[in-house]
Formats: C-alpha cells, sequence, structure tokens
C-alpha cells in the first residue's frame, strides 16, 4: 500500500500553487473527496468546512472548480457558488454565473431517453438496486446488495443496448450516459489552459480521466497535480497514478486548508 506523503514531499508538491496561486486551478471531485460516501447517495453532505474553504480559494487562485457525477443543482444547493465553478454529470452540466443549470445541447437532446429508462429501472431494475435519476444520466446503485452487482450490469448493458447509452462503472454502481465526449478529463483540461499550475482531487475511476487530463496539461508545460483520496474501495490504479495520496475526505480538505493558510 503507498504510504501517506511526508510533510516535506506536501510543501513541495503544493509550492508552484502557493507561490503564484493567480496562475493556478484548483478542481476536486465531489464524492468520496469533499463528502464521505454515504450508503444513500441523497444523503451525501460535503464536510462542514468545505463552502467557506471553495470561497476562500476561488478568492486567492485563478480558478477553482468541483467536477462531479452528480447533477449540477445538487453542487449548487450543497456548495453555493461563491466564485467557484461547479460541473455536473461528469461535464453535461455546469451552474453558469447567474447560477443557473446550463446543459450541453448535444447531451440535453437525450434527456427523454434517460427518463424513460430510469422510470424503467424504477419499474423492473433487480432486487437490492436503487435508480437515482439525474436529469442526463442515471446511476443504479447497490452499495446497499453487493451481490446483486451481476443483475445489475447485465440491466444497464440490455438498457444500453436498446437505447444508445453509455455504461460507465463507478463505485457500487452502473452509470448510463449519452454518448457525447465530455468527462472529467475534458473539462479540467478546459479549466486547466492556458495556466501553470493545475491540481485536481479524486478518489474513483471516473477521476482518471482527470488525471489524464493532466498529463496532456503536463505535456504542454503545466505543473501538474494529481491527488489520490484513499478510502476502502478507492481504484488501485488512481492510487498509483496519484503524485500524492491524502486520506479520506478528511485528507483532501487537509490538503486544501493549507492552500490558502
Ligand atoms: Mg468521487
Amino acid at each position: 500500500m503507498r504510504p501517506m506523503a511526508s510533510p516535506d514531499r506536501v510543501a513541495a508538491v503544493l509550492e508552484p500553487f502557493v507561490r503564484r496561486p493567480e496562475r493556478a486551478a484548483v478542481v476536486t471531485d465531489f464524492d468520496g473527496t469533499l463528502a464521505p460516501i454515504v450508503t444513500d447517495p441523497a444523503a451525501a453532505r460535503p464536510l462542514a468546512v468545505v463552502p467557506d474553504l471553495l470561497r476562500r480559494l476561488a478568492a486567492r487562485f485563478a480558478r477553482v472548480a468541483v467536477v462531479s457525477g452528480r447533477p449540477a443543482a445538487f453542487l449548487l444547493d450543497h456548495l453555493g457558488a461563491g466564485g467557484v465553478s461547479l460541473h455536473g454529470i461528469y461535464g453535461l452540466e455546469a451552474v453558469d454565473r447567474d447560477g443557473r443549470v446550463v446543459a450541453n445541447a448535444d447531451a440535453a437532446s437525450w434527456a427523454p431517453v434517460v427518463a424513460d429508462v430510469a422510470e424503467r429501472g424504477r419499474l423492473r431494475a433487480p432486487a437490492g438496486v436503487t435508480v437515482e435519476p439525474k436529469g442526463l444520466s442515471l446511476t443504479l446503485h447497490f452499495r446497499g446488495s453487493p451481490s446483486a452487482d451481476d443483475e445489475a450490469r447485465a440491466w444497464v448493458e440490455a438498457e444500453a443496448a436498446r437505447t444508445g447509452l453509455v455504461v460507465h462503472a463507478g463505485r457500487r454502481s452502473y452509470e448510463l450516459r449519452p454518448p457525447v465526449p465530455l468527462d472529467k478529463g475534458t473539462v479540467v483540461e478546459e479549466l486547466g489552459a492556458g495556466l501553470d499550475a493545475v491540481c485536481f482531487a479524486g478518489d474513483d475511476v471516473g477521476d482518471l480521466a482527470a488525471f489524464d487530463a493532466l498529463d496532456r496539461l503536463a505535456r504542454r508545460g503545466a505543473c501538474a497535480l494529481r491527488v489520490g483520496v484513499r478510502s476502502a474501495e478507492a481504484p488501485d490504479e488512481l492510487l498509483e497514478r496519484a503524485d500524492i495520496v491524502v486520506e479520506g475526505p478528511e485528507g483532501a480538505v487537509a490538503l486544501l486548508e493549507r492552500l490558502v493558510v
């Protein structure tokens, strides 16, 4: 298991961000990174200090953003705006400057298909599986019933074949999304464009796309910092690719706090 970073190592990786915050972006995932994972996804809440922390980061850094699989409206409800850019459904929607949720036009045309699959899921999903409709995507959770994995996978694959939606695996969940080429990586690449330093913190397989984006930004000369947030379920690949590993949302928040002291 990868050890926690030493204090010197932490200071070294944060130095480019602390030195020139006006040339740096701080981007983070939500669930498992700013908010503890809970059995009922609707009950997830950020750690209490997070909304104020994000506002303080936004006052200092060129760009501060949260990029999540959650609907943008959920992020807005629980984080507020305050200069932080909020991107929901893996970049398929975002909150604009006036606090309105704006959907990607290609993705928006799939909303009726998603709604139809969500309704079918509500009526016919396998036992132990919870369907979470999210507007432009839907998630099947089997956190409360791990043995339902195979049945949940078979169900989403059948729905994907029927509708053209695309299956993405998550932590004890499967997601069906429109076939639109956006993910956390495309968002991070856009947010980091033209800046000297970009960091992203995440805890799940969906965050690997953001690490890929940091690799691309690094090849173009940016300082890239990949933060892996460890939990019992964190994928090995994410932790292996991380420049620094922190322990749970508490560790992620403690690292972010160091950027504003
Ligand atoms: Mg997460």
